[in-house]
């Protein structure tokens, strides 16, 4: 069914056009099929040379405009899938309906679901160049991968060779005016640690602790926010605990995500009957301080204690809760160095996501990020070396590549110099703490690679609501044509 096209008569056309029939295709992550239908077509119907891979990656390839023959190629790169969220009580299937695009005043949005700007305006933009017969540009080779949001599987497939450029700006960023010439990468690393269950020992009373109420947030993009880690909380107050009495642990759990700051941490434990009054006072003390040292951050933390009657069936042994009640303790979490050259943003972080007891051991999974190698790479020695000293072993779960930051950069100098003499102010230029698919092309090429990543104001990404700024994308147009014809 023909939906009415509401963005026709929205400057720039030629992007906003291409936008508009992207929100009318499904392209969730893994889904991304029909969008490489007409992405083929696109190319098909526009003269262009295309080539797909096994993995829906695609390159659309345009040749020079006269003039710019000698000039070397310049890759544009955006993806093509998106994540599909939608608010409770909505009806909209991804699999079929188009999404439902509205304006208001200077935003395109979608309130009901995720609206897809990321990337499909990237996808957008790299469309219009291609079909822009004035534009002037060096030739460009366009990749459009698939499947990013699901931790940048498309770029990870994507055959280097298939490109010869060897500057490459990335369409997937979200401010306009302040551009991405760097990117966090590091290990996430399951940390296992074996414990010894006994009987519960007779006359202890058994008390049920959850630490809860925190914000949590994204383990990168948050993670300079001071907010608590329910983690470390938890494992604080055990130690205090543990210092007075003779606690033992029956369970502990915390963490949803290793991505994510945990928001919530239960634990279950036995101490002597008389020592009771003791733990209660500590936790008491122990919510105050914490109120106190998060009192701008986290407004509605608490710790909820309740008495269980039932006794648990076995807990872990004196040996087993200390092990682990250390390592969590003094395990590194949050930021771990500022960036010196870029001011204000992380350059290195650690985030304890999540534990978990098994039978027989503790799982705690942990989150690493740099942007720079060498420090990753410490961070992971600082994980395995304590592990070891809890008696546990560690194992890399995934590995996400690090696009270290190059202060000579060709393109960022273009970029600055082109920005300053079209809006009359200088541009910003950041590090993002998490993965992008830059990090991904710098492992994979065999040639060193300038790249940039940058595109137009777009907020609440991932989220209902996800809009785009229309005066923004008119803006990063014109400077996207303009950028070109400097390289
Ligand atoms: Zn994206």
């Amino acid at each position: 069914m023909e939906t009415e096209r509401v963005l026709e008569n929205i400057e720039p056309y030629e992007v906003f056009h291409f936008f508009e029939d992207l929100t009318q295709i499904p392209r969730c992550s893994g889904k991304e099929e029909q969008v490489v239908a007409y992405l083929i077509d696109f190319a098909e119907s526009h003269g262009l040379d295309w080539q797909k891979d096994d993995h829906l990656n695609l390159v659309i390839k345009k040749p020079a405009t006269k003039g710019y023959e000698l000039k070397p190629p310049v890759i544009l790169q955006a993806h093509t899938d998106m994540v599909c969220e939608k608010n409770k009580g909505t009806l909209h299937n991804f699999d079929r309906d188009p999404i439902n695009v509205e304006v208001e005043g200077d935003k395109v949005i979608a309130k009901e679901t995720t609206l897809g700007a990321d990337d499909g305006i990237g996808v957008a933009l790299a469309l219009a160049l291609l079909a822009d017969k004035e534009a002037e540009h060096p030739a460009v080779e366009i990749i459009l991968t698939s499947d990013e949001e699901r931790g940048l599987v498309g770029a990870e497939h994507f055959d280097m060779n298939r490109v010869e450029g060897r500057m490459l700006i990335n369409l997937d960023a979200n401010d306009e005016g302040s551009f991405v010439v760097g990117c966090a990468g590091g290990p996430v690393i399951r940390v296992e640690i074996p414990i010894e269950r006994v009987q519960a020992v007779a006359d202890t009373v058994t008390l049920s602790i959850s630490v809860r109420g925190l914000t949590g947030g994204h383990s990168g993009e948050d993670i300079h926010r001071g907010r608590a880690n329910s983690n470390k909380l938890m494992s604080r107050l055990l130690q205090a605990i543990r210092r007075e009495t003779d606690l033992a642990l029956a369970s502990l759990s915390g963490g949803l995500q290793y991505n994510a700051i945990p928001r919530e941490t239960e634990a279950l434990i036995t101490v002597n009957a008389n020592d009771k009054q003791t733990v209660l006072n500590l936790i008491l003390t122990y919510e105050k301080i914490y109120r106190n040292e998060y009192r701008s951050t986290e407004p509605t933390l608490e710790i909820v204690v309740l008495e269980n009657k039932d006794r648990p069936a076995n807990v872990l042994s004196t040996d087993s809760s200390g092990r682990l009640i250390d390592y969590l303790y003094l395990s590194d979490n949050g930021i771990i160095r500022m960036d010196a050259e870029i001011p204000g943003t992380v350059e290195s972080s650690i985030n304890l996501g999540t534990i978990r007891l098994q039978e027989h051991k503790a799982v705690i999974q942990v989150m690493t990020r740099s942007s720079v190698e060498s420090v990753y790479r410490e961070m992971y020695n600082r994980v395995a070396f304590l592990a070891k000293h809890a008696g546990g072993e560690i194992h890399i779960m995934a590995d996400c590549p690090e696009w270290e930051y190059n202060p000579d950069s060709r393109l960022k100098q273009i970029f600055h110099e082109v920005y300053e003499e079209m809006f009359s102010i200088a541009p910003e230029f950041h590090i993002l703490h998490a993965g992008l698919e830059c990090g991904v092309f710098a492992k994979k090429s065999t040639k060193p690679l300038d790249m940039i990543a940058a595109g137009p104001t777009s907020r609440n990404l991932h989220t209902p609501g996800e809009y785009v700024s229309i005066s923004s994308v008119q803006n990063f147009w014109r400077f996207l044509k303009e950028v070109l014809k400097h390289i």
